[in-house]
Order: structure tokens, then sequence, then C-alpha cells
């Protein structure tokens, strides 16, 4: 069983075939999770089942799905869109037009607990909707009550907007090896420093286990292509690639010292 899931945990997809919706699949454990416990894809024939089919949490919306329905798909020649629902979107693709509406949209996440109390009535407990962005949270009744209101269809991305990539400043490309370049809007002055976004680099090897608890918390509160873990020299050289061009860009390291000096000796060269 547990070999079985292993192979579809695939983290971020950074491979031509990456959709801006793309999950970021992980092995789920209880601890790691406030959802409910049911498979999410529309196929599944198990959803309530509490059978041990293995578990496999998106780490960055925390939708959670039967590993076998991921196999299921890929072999299956139907159109599988929606068959689960998508992921908050990371990047744009270059061939769509920029629609400027389309940004910054919250991304409603359903939970079993609210952790925080609700933005409307103030009141904590009960399950509710939470957005993966801001981490603003409402009762199912408080948010209908908000959802159609225009003032509220923004997303400020709450207390990290400074540090986030917003999905639209992040593109797929034809003229660059790396598949991806990391670009402000026109609109974002080059001097406004209130915007610092920061590229995460992770030693899967420090630590312990510490490097993978904290790649899998920030790629939850951040967009999770801003966070790499530390697999080989090319994972650095095209996370600084794609990002060069991003104004203002940071660059924080998670590891000893020997993982500064490796990331830095990249930096100089790029
Ligand atoms: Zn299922
Ligand atoms: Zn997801
Ligand atoms: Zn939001
Ligand atoms: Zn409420």
């Amino acid at each position: 069983m547990q070999e079985a899931s292993e192979s579809f945990v695939n983290g971020v997809d950074w491979s031509n075939s990456a959709e801006p919706t793309s999950h970021c699949w992980f092995h789920y454990s209880c601890e790691t999770s406030s959802t409910s416990r049911l498979c999410a894809c529309i196929l599944c024939k198990n959803r309530k089942s509490t059978s041990d089919l293995p578990l496999i949490q998106c780490a960055t919306c925390l939708l959670i799905v039967h590993a076998t329905h991921l196999s299921e798909l890929e072999e299956s020649t139907t159109n599988n869109h929606h068959k689960i629902p998508p992921c908050r979107p990371s990047f744009v693709d270059n061939n769509i037009a920029d629609n400027v509406d389309m940004h910054d949209q919250h991304y409603w996440s359903h939970v079993s607990t609210l952790s925080t109390p609700c933005t409307y009535c103030k009141r904590k407990s009960s399950d509710g909707l939470v957005c993966m962005w801001c981490s603003r949270s409402y009762h199912r009744q408080c948010w209908e009550n908000i959802k159609d209101n225009e003032e509220n269809s923004k997303c400020d991305y709450g207390k990290f907007s400074n540090i986030i990539v917003r999905p639209q400043w992040l593109r797929r490309v034809d003229d660059s090896p790396f598949g991806f370049r990391a670009q402000m809007p026109a609109y974002v002055e080059i001097n406004d420093t209130s915007l610092t976004p920061v590229i995460f680099f992770i030693n899967k090897l420090s630590g312990g286990q510490k490097g993978q608890e904290i790649y899998r918390m920030l790629v939850r509160i951040l967009n999770p292509r801003q966070v790499f873990f530390l697999e080989n020299d090319s994972t650095i050289t095209r996370a600084l690639n794609i990002y060069a061009s991003l104004t203002n860009t940071r660059i924080c390291i998670c590891g000893g010292d020997g993982t500064v000096g490796w990331v830095l000796s990249h930096l100089v060269d790029t």
C-alpha cells in the first residue's frame, strides 16, 4: 500500500505538463490537517469508507483524494478536467490574455473546524471556509452572506502579502529553457519596496524532519512555486533564473552554512 502511494507524491510540478491549478500531492497524515478525511474525487466509489486505501493531500489547498485516482485519471482517455476540483492557481499561461479582473481572487477551501474566529460573526468553532491565500475564515452561512459582495471579491493576501509571489507574476514562457519567468506587472513601481517577494530554498536533509515540515508549511501559506526543496544544482539554477527578473526579490535559505554557500555560489553565476 505504502509503495503504491509513494509514486504519486510529486510535490510542485515544474514540468511542461504542469497546469496553473495543478495540485501538490503529499502523503496524508492526520496531524497535518484540519480538513475532513473525505476523498474529493467525483469518480470515487469509497468516499466515506474508512478503508485503508492510501490517501494523499495537496499541501497547497489541503484537498484529500485516494492516491489511486491519480493513476486512474492518467490512464483514462476521457476529458479529466474537474474530476478533482482545481487547486488555487500558482502561475498563468503566457497564451492567456491578461485579465486583471481575474487576479487576486480568494480561494475558498472547506475545513472541519475554523482555527481562527469567523471574520463575519467573530465566533469560532464549527466547520466553514478558509481562503488559502489570506486565511480569512467564515462559517458557511456567514460566507453565503458575503460572497456576492463586490467589495469582498478581491483577496489582499493577508499578513504575508508583502512576500507572496502573486500567480499573475509568474508566467509560462517559450523563450526560456526553464519554462517559466517571474516579472512584476508594469503597474507596480520599481521603487515600491512594500512588495519584497521571498524565494525559499530548503535543505531536505537539514535538521532531521524539520526541512520537510517547513517546506509543507511554506507551500501552504505562500505560492508553492516560490518554495524550493534543495535537491541538486539544477534546482537552484532553475529557481534563480526564473526569479532573476522579479523586482525586489529576497532569498531565504533554510539549512546550515554549507547550504547557504551552495546557493550563493550559484547566485554569483546567475
Ligand atoms: Zn476516492
Ligand atoms: Zn491543491
Ligand atoms: Zn483571500
Ligand atoms: Zn460566522
